[in-house]
């Protein structure tokens, strides 16, 4: 497969169309500590933006006034132009889907009904699962490779497994824009290229937190740098990743190179390179200066 984007059908596609999503000078301050400090970042109907930077930049954070989870203190997030702090939350969750961080469930609740709480705001208060529905989510499960899994308790199952189901969750809530904040850092190789190309081929507006430099250039149409609250780069992954800005950015020498069979710019880090480590070496011994 020459694209690593590339994929066949999705079975379940949304019914909803891809917004766009804007952040505009988003500031979060939490007890005097400003977490996010001004962040802009507008998103295109369909487009996928990588947000990469180092722990504790405020990626999370950001992600959080995305879907409503954490206020702005000043600045706003909007949805197709529309505020979406002044939206009617079941309206948001019906447009917009969190793939949030893993977080330890209800023990009750299985595969199946964590999965099925993404028909949640499709339904009218106590309203139980119709067929449609119980399609959607099985179908949802099986796009994911957890529909075994259904009856299984969720607190069982591998983080990796975890991470698949909220995932799966978010495909059955059937929205034309996600927000997802490392939605593969605990799956192996190729369930991440499988979550991320499903991304993709859903044709959603997506913003999803990545730590994997190299996943987010092969996945991502523009790359968002985020360092310590502030966003400090956007643009395509090849104006992005360069060796200065993760030098300055992450502290590290990294050689960015063209993958050749992709064509995407591909990251490989320097160890011993790191820049703390490389100056309290130099300060102990002045002959490994420009070595
Ligand atoms: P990232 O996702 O980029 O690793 P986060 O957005 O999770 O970063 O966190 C940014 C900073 O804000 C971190 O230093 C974190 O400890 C801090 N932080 C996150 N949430 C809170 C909170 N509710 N109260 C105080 N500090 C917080
Ligand atoms: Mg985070």
């Amino acid at each position: 497969m020459a694209d690593a984007t590339e994929g066949g059908a999705v079975t379940n596609r949304p019914i909803d169309e891809p917004g766009s999503l804007a952040a505009e000078g988003v500031s979060v301050v939490v007890n005097g500590r400003t977490l996010v400090d001004g962040a802009s970042l507008h998103v295109a109907p369909g487009e996928v933006v990588g947000l990469v930077g180092p722990n504790g930049a405020g990626k999370s954070t950001l992600l959080r006034t995305f879907y409503r989870a954490q206020r702005p203190t000043s600045g706003r997030v909007l949805l197709d132009g529309e505020d979406i702090w002044r939206m009617p939350g079941k309206r948001l969750a019906r447009r917009l889907a969190a793939v949030l961080q893993e977080t330890s469930g209800d023990f009750e609740l299985t595969v199946y009904d964590v999965a099925a709480m993404g028909r949640t705001p499709h339904k009218r208060a106590f309203a139980g699962d119709d067929a449609d529905d119980r399609d959607i989510i099985t179908r949802s499960l099986a796009e994911l490779h957890v529909d075994a899994l259904a009856h299984v308790p969720f607190d069982r199952l591998s983080g990796g497994e975890k991470q698949r189901v909220l995932i799966a969750r978010a495909l059955a809530q059937r929205t034309g824009t996600m927000v997802l904040d490392e939605p593969t850092n605990h799956l192996d190789l190729r369930h991440q290229l499988d979550a991320l190309r499903l991304v993709r081929r859903l044709g959603v507006t997506a913003v999803v937190a990545l730590h994997d430099l190299n996943l987010a250039a092969a996945f991502c149409d523009r790359i968002c740098v985020m360092a310590e609250g502030r966003v400090v780069a956007t643009g395509k992954p090849e104006e992005v990743l360069t060796a200065p800005l993760l030098s300055d950015v992450y502290e590290v020498e990294a050689e960015v190179i063209e993958h050749p069979r992709t064509g995407v710019p591909f990251v490989s880090v320097v160890p011993g390179r790191e820049r703390p480590a490389l100056e309290a070496l130099e300060a102990a011994n002045p002959a490994v200066r420009g070595g």
